[in-house]
């Protein structure tokens, strides 16, 4: 049987860097794209060869590696879908299905957004703040440390914001609560929207 080992790439974005400055700038998307997500990528394609994640999807990889192959998956899967639920102009706020289970759930869509960017705020370190879904479609907001992602626990992603320092502080230095909020303004509900379905 013929084996093909895997070179994870780096994402096309579907906007240039500085497309989403003021809120996210150029410099940052330099930094934070160009070389933060690349060196997880490469760490990950040289980790990889030689082990039995060399020929796996990267979402496979995610769900069954430890260590620094976990570490260097999951934040190429995290930032990769980060970077895809950004626009230049976004849907600024969601409708239909999912409009109406993020007013059942958090009871208005500001509510969300309030306890989405507090649950950010809070996390002691790094880490991402995710609204996903169950297999119910329950929306539920989810803080993790670190790389962790809640695929890992059965929960499906529907959007991410960066906690780590590296994604924010060129632009706002240590306000962090400042940074998600304009991050924020950058989420496209119309793919959130297409992720919820
Ligand atoms: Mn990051």
């Amino acid at each position: 049987m013929q084996s093909t080992i895997i070179t994870h790439q780096m994402p096309t974005l579907h906007y240039g860097l500085g497309d989403l400055a003021p809120q996210i700038s150029e410099e940052t998307m330099r930094y934070h794209y160009g070389k933060h997500l690349a060196t997880y990528i490469d760490n990950l394609n040289a980790l990889i060869l030689g082990t039995k994640f060399e020929m796996m999807p990267l979402e496979e990889i995610v769900r069954r590696a430890e260590g620094a192959i976990f570490n260097n998956a999951a934040q190429a899967w995290n930032h990769i879908f980060y970077f895809a639920t950004l626009a230049p102009n976004p849907k600024s706020t969601p409708t239909g299905v999912l409009g109406g289970a993020i007013n059942r759930e958090f009871g208005s869509f500001e509510s969300l957004r309030t306890l989405l960017l507090q649950a950010g705020t809070a996390i002691f370190g790094s880490g991402w703040v995710w609204l996903c879904k169950d297999k119910h479609s329950r929306l539920s907001i989810v803080p993790t440390q670190g790389a962790d992602n809640p695929m890992c626990d059965g929960l499906t992603p529907l959007l991410t914001l960066d906690v780590w320092e590296h994604a924010y502080y060129i632009d706002f230095r240590n306000r962090r609560a400042e940074a998600l909020a304009a991050a924020w303004e950058r989420i496209d509900w119309r793919i959130v929207e297409e992720r919820f379905r």
